[in-house]
């Protein structure tokens, strides 16, 4: 294309909230074989909610809402959101520590507490706990653990729904042709209820936040991939993807590794933008 196309498409673009920092991001988007997810802030509204507290639902959120305080992840809001509403004071905590991709600890009381995935808990939960989790994973709900000295005594659960637009989104690429996958650090079964009510083609669960980029190199052995994602987490498969699309309400290094940002937060812009790169450079397909 011309300068001129290119400066048209990608004004056009900016119109349609499709911000486009980089031409060539807009040249190489028409020639993807994947796009790949990051699930919560990205399919997933990102404003997660508490539906189902197990265990001594005082204690549970009290301790929980105490660890959670002090983090910036988006499950936090939802506990320390839900201990407001329930009125419970939150206990204090010494010693915080936020472990990325699985959880926050910290000591109350002179114990060892903490909150977050399996991956933080030493100790196997017992059968009673893990039916229930099952169950509420199975509805789409992400599952934390919260522990005391090691032993777990309840279960906060955690629903942040797809955005409405989310699984048109994908079904027009799925369209298209592309290959769609998920890429999350939540637990399987939840991503896949999620990856179901979306329409998404493939689901990788259990991702530490350095192994994504990792997946995306893996994916681009087949050919070029755009990753879309919003949090710290997704940086480094911003940069690394072929097209690096950030959500307008993602983090600042997000929005900073992306090539496209997307204003709206809509994942309609990936299709939009994929149709303005074939209008600039006049591809017939
Ligand atoms: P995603 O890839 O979906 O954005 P993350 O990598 O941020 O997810 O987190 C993965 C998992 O780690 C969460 O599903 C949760 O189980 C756990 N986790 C991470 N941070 C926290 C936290 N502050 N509180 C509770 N659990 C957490
Ligand atoms: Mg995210």
């Amino acid at each position: 294309a011309t300068p001129t196309a290119l400066m048209v498409g990608t004004g056009r673009a900016a119109k349609m909230g499709i911000l486009i920092k980089d031409g060539e991001a807009l040249e190489v988007i028409d020639d993807l074989k994947a796009v790949i997810f990051d699930k919560t802030g990205t399919i997933t509204v990102g404003k997660p909610v508490v539906t189902d507290v197990v265990g001594d639902r005082k204690k549970v959120l009290s301790i929980a809402a105490g660890l959670e305080d002090q983090s910036e992840h988006p499950l936090a809001s939802a506990v320390v959101q839900q201990a407001n509403e329930d009125q419970i004071e939150v206990q204090p905590v010494t010693e915080f520590e936020a472990v990325r991709g699985q959880g926050v600890r910290g000591k109350i009381n002179g114990h060892q507490a903490f909150v977050g995935s399996e991956r933080l808990a030493k100790e196997e939960i017992d059968s009673e706990l893990a039916k229930q989790r099952e169950q509420l994973q199975s509805e789409a709900k992400t599952v934390v653990l919260v522990g005391v000295d090691d032993k777990v005594i309840g279960l906060i659960a955690i629903q942040d729904s797809p955005k409405p637009t989310s699984a048109e989104a994908i079904q027009q690429l799925n369209n298209l042709g592309l290959e769609t996958i998920m890429l999350t650090g939540d637990n399987q079964t939840v991503a896949e209820a999620i990856g179901k009510q979306v329409g998404i083609q493939k689901v990788i669960a259990g991702v530490l936040p350095n192994e994504k980029a990792t997946y995306v190199k893996q994916a681009q052995e087949k050919g070029r991939v755009a990753f879309v994602g919003d949090g710290i987490n997704d940086a480094p498969a911003l940069t690394t993807a072929d097209v690096g699309i950030a959500m307008g309400s993602g983090t600042d290094i997000a929005i900073e590794s992306g090539e496209i940002v997307l204003v709206q937060n809509d994942l309609r812009g990936v299709v939009k933008a994929l149709a303005m790169s074939r209008k600039t450079f006049q591809r017939i397909k």
